[in-house]
């Protein structure tokens, strides 16, 4: 089932190794990467961008139209609260 990290080694272990990854696969089988956080009053919201080339090598792992179509927004997830 591992979709994703078949394109290279780099990215493969980078969504296995460590435990507490930046990559994310939501139910959609989309796969994410936080690229950072937002303080607000009450909470600290994950911003997590939906990535459409490997980081590392390169490679196209995902469309953008795929990306909008399972997930149902633009670019960017909104925070969770
Ligand atoms: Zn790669």
């Amino acid at each position: 089932m591992q979709k994703f990290g078949s394109c290279c080694k780099d990215l493969y272990e980078a969504m296995i190794v460590p435990p507490q990854t930046f990559f994310r696969i939501e139910e959609n089988e989309v796969l994410y990467l936080t690229i950072g956080y937002t303080q607000t009053d009450e909470c600290v919201g994950w911003l997590d961008q939906a990535i459409i080339f490997c980081p590392f090598c390169g490679v196209q792992i995902q469309d953008r139209e795929e990306i909008k179509n399972k997930s149902h927004v633009d670019n960017v997830s909104d925070a969770v609260s």
